[in-house]
């Protein structure tokens, strides 16, 4: 058989994969594709590769044949049993030292268990977060690779040429081990509903309590843009807000007010639960989901609960406005601190070395959480690798603590007004919990040994363990 050489192989030719392979031929890489449906391999060279220095193949056989050693086979198929179907039918075909990785959407422990499955095979198998959408796969994704390291070397280079960058920075490096890849993008996909649900808020507030129109509203998110909030989501509200439909109406005023979800949010939100980490606002922020999909009941529900007389703030509204825009900034600091420490627990509990400068570093280009924002977090680990929350890193601690009057004018207001801003209430209650030296768990651990025996410690003396019989009966 004629030496295609090529340097990488692609599994499922679907929007992500087909822009992946296109953009790796960009970079000089030569990509041999293949899918399920082998026509799809024929239309694909055909059109959109044509021309370019991408080969085919209609078999896995055929596929493996073409690429040079070790064998680079990276996947962006449907999660769930099409990557497991694949790699079954891999395994045969390839080499110890050859490399498996999937870029999917996968759930992380099914990355810890394909790692140490082909581990006992000898194959190196990465996870890979793969974030931007299919912009981002076309011209330059944020990447999140881990798995076994021994494959990191192979397809750095790779990674790091078709990546975003930030400068000459890529926005690609290693994760860590195991299913840290696919945890972290997990994470990343929690961050980005808190960051969806802060901003929502602030649109909610300034709309009903400010009473501003979709362009003022608009002009204020691209102001904001240029500042601390700069970002790719403040960005495209500026737009989406800005948009006008046929009738020269706001076209966001018209879509129902429902939203929907994949479950990334949902399983962040699950492993905090599991690891006993307060990632609350990531949680509020898939339940503000949910509850504005309750649509039908919250209509019939309109007409029945009252609340307050007052709907609109009565006092200096530009004032408001900038206190709304501190009140999403320090929130999204405690939504990253969160999202931080969750990344740390998880590393504690799976003996995962996490990068988490590189990890920010990754977040800061290519994906829909980039933000300028991210690059003082990854100042903040360069400072301190060992920082145990964000919130105590001098830059937050400064910008929360400048933020701080403004954040809680918005709350109190919102809760005077009664307009739900479920993210920037937590956010703040996170904030005060985690400031408090004392929380009224004492009361609990007594309701816990009243009713169950469950005993409490003293404070006095942690450690020692006491039950008293508090009806005397
Ligand atoms: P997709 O719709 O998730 O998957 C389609 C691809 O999977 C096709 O190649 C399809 O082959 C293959 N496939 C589906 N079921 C299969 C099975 N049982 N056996 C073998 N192959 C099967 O495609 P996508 O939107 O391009 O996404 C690819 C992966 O990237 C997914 O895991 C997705 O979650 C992830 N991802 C997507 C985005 C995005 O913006 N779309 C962003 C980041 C990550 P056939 O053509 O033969 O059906």
């Amino acid at each position: 058989m004629k030496d295609y050489g090529a340097d990488i192989a692609l599994i499922g030719l679907a929007v992500m994969g087909q822009n992946l392979v296109l953009n790796m031929n960009d970079h000089g890489w030569v990509v041999c594709a293949y899918n399920r449906t082998t026509e799809k391999v024929d239309s694909f060279l055909a059109k959109e590769a044509k021309g370019t220095k991408v080969v085919g193949a209609h078999s896995l056989p055929e596929m493996v044949a073409k690429l040079k050693k070790p064998r680079r086979v990276m996947m962006l198929v449907k999660a769930g049993a099409a990557v497991d179907g694949f790699i079954e039918k891999l395994i045969p075909l390839l080499e110890k030292g050859d490399i498996i990785i999937d870029g999917g959407n996968s759930e992380y422990q099914d990355t810890q268990r394909r790692c140490q499955q082909l581990a006992e095979r000898g194959l190196l198998f990465v996870g890979s977060g793969v974030s931007g959408g299919e912009e981002g796969a076309r011209y330059g994704p944020s990447l999140m690779p881990g798995g076994h390291k021994d494959a990191w070397p192979h397809i750095q280079p790779i990674f790091q040429s078709i990546c975003a960058k930030v400068g000459e920075e890529p926005c690609c490096d290693w994760v860590g081990e195991d299913g840290g890849g696919h945890y972290v993008k997990m994470v990343h996909n929690g961050i980005e509903y808190g960051d969806m649900q802060l901003i929502c808020e602030a649109y909610h507030l300034m709309k009903d309590a400010v009473g501003m129109s979709c362009d003022e509203m608009a002009k204020v998110f691209s102001e904001w843009n240029k500042g601390e909030l700069d970002s790719f989501l403040i960005e495209i509200t500026a737009n989406i807000l800005a948009f006008k439909d046929k009738d020269g109406e706001p076209l966001v005023e018209k879509i129902r007010d429902a939203a929907g979800q994949k479950g990334t949010g949902k399983w962040t939100a699950i492993s905090g639960l599991d690891f006993g980490t307060p990632t609350t606002l990531i949680a509020e922020s898939v339940f503000a989901r949910c509850l504005s999909s309750l649509k039908d009941e919250r209509m019939k529900a309109s007409n029945v609960l009252k609340g307050p007389e007052k709907a609109a703030y009565s006092g200096d509204k530009k004032e408001f406005v900038e206190n709304i825009r501190k009140a999403l900034y320090a929130s999204k600091i405690v939504s990253y601190a969160q999202g931080f420490m969750l990344l740390r627990e998880a590393a504690a509990k799976f003996g995962w070395n996490l990068n988490y400068g590189g990890i920010a570093l990754m977040w800061r280009g290519g994906c829909i959480i980039r933000s300028a924002f991210l690059g003082k977090i990854k100042d903040a680990f360069d400072t301190n690798p060992h920082l145990t929350n964000l919130l105590l890193d001098n830059f937050f601690r400064d910008a929360v603590g400048q933020c701080q009057d403004g954040w809680r004018a918005v709350v109190a207001q919102s809760a005077l007004l009664g307009i739900p801003a479920p993210a920037f209430n937590s956010a703040l209650a996170f904030y005060d919990g985690y400031r408090s030296g004392v929380l009224p768990a004492n009361l609990i651990q007594a309701q816990r040994d009243y009713f169950g025996a469950h005993t409490y410690e003293l404070a006095a003396s942690p450690g020692k363990f006491h039950h008293t019989n508090w009806t005397g009966t």
